[in-house]
């Protein structure tokens, strides 16, 4: 069977300040901003925006980022994390010198959604370092700001929760580094056009280390007993898996996936093999995110007891570009 599509395309403020290259002198020194552990329950969905045109590039020389994206987007797994509450972490020690609170925790997909003109950054702090440098933390959820202008925050000091405020989606922090108001891309402050320039990041080496960038990213992944869509994943309501149901579903949700990509999907049986197979159409364009869901019918005599296991690969330019295997015992 082949896997259904849902939900795909997703966006973050990009709040249209012009792009500069930067030299480090006194740059800061930025430690990881959230209470999360990237490739556990957290992932970057997007970085900084190095095309000077109308194409989308990120340092790595990929397309992981949006037109002129001015930030790194750093995503919780579902809403059910940010629901839960998730820290925003000071990233250096400095100043609050702008804050805003009262915009509602809504996708900007939702029917009542209300307008965010001029608050794309939704519920946002905005921190001095000194000598020019302003760091942003945008999309805060609502009634969680614990900092208020003129206070002295210190390094790993929470600061919000991340939200779903403002021009966003999906629950994310959206940091961005200014200085002198103009952008710095953390991963590459140099220059901020063109890639494959890898000098010193702003990062510590340790946080650098935790985002080391990925050229796609298994989101979620798991098995149930009817087809998943982009809202069940988001709230955690999946079909409990039931051995008497009449399918049984093997699902993952993809992110930061190019054009050309062929995502395979698979279930193997208790005996290693493939019970179940499919395969996507090579991806049109460079998506965002993708899903990617295999059912098979209940055999008539019922599941053989043991492991199923769910095996996706993104095959890229002919090498498997992602792989991930998840399993369950019927
Ligand atoms: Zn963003």
């Amino acid at each position: 069977m082949r896997p259904a599509p849902f939900a795909a395309v997703v966006l973050c403020a990009a709040l249209g300040l012009s792009h500069a290259g930067h030299t480090q002198g006194d740059a800061p020194k930025l430690a990881f901003p959230m209470a999360c552990e990237i490739g556990r329950s957290c992932e970057i969905q997007h970085y900084v925006d190095r095309d000077p045109g109308p194409g989308l590039l990120d340092y790595r020389c990929g397309h992981r980022t949006e037109p002129q994206h001015d930030g790194v987007d750093i995503r919780l797994l579902d809403m059910v994390a940010q629901r839960a509450g998730v820290d925003v972490l000071a990233a250096v020690p400095g100043r609050v010198v702008a804050v805003r609170d009262g915009v509602p925790d809504i996708s900007i997909r939702a029917p009542n959604a209300p307008s965010i003109a001029g608050r794309m950054c939704g519920n946002r702090v905005a921190i001095g370092f000194g000598r020019g440098w302003i760091l942003d933390y945008c999309h805060l959820a609502q009634g969680s700001l614990k900092v208020k202008v003129g206070d002295l925050v210190t390094t790993g000091q929470p600061l919000a929760r991340v939200g779903l405020s403002g021009d966003t989606e999906f629950p994310h922090l959206h940091f961005s580094v200014r200085h002198d108001n103009l952008v710095v891309d953390p991963f590459a402050p140099a220059v901020l056009t063109g890639c494959g320039t890898q000098g010193a990041p702003l990062w510590t080496p340790a946080a650098a280390s935790l985002m080391a960038y990925k050229r796609g990213v298994v989101l979620n992944a798991g098995f149930s007993s009817a087809m998943v869509d982009d809202a069940a994943i988001e709230n955690r309501a999946i079909s409990a898996v039931d051995p008497a149901a009449p399918i049984l579903v093997a699902y993952a949700r993809l992110i930061g996936l190019e054009q050309g990509d062929v995502i395979a999907i698979a279930i193997e049986g208790p005996d290693g093999k493939a019970i179940a197979t499919g395969t996507l159409p090579p991806l049109a364009s460079n998506r965002d995110q993708v899903p990617a869901q295999l059912a098979h019918k209940r055999p008539p005599q019922g599941w053989a007891r043991g492991v199923y296991t769910g095996v996706l690969q993104v095959r890229r330019a002919g090498t498997v570009a992602l792989a991930h295997r998840w399993q369950i015992t019927l």
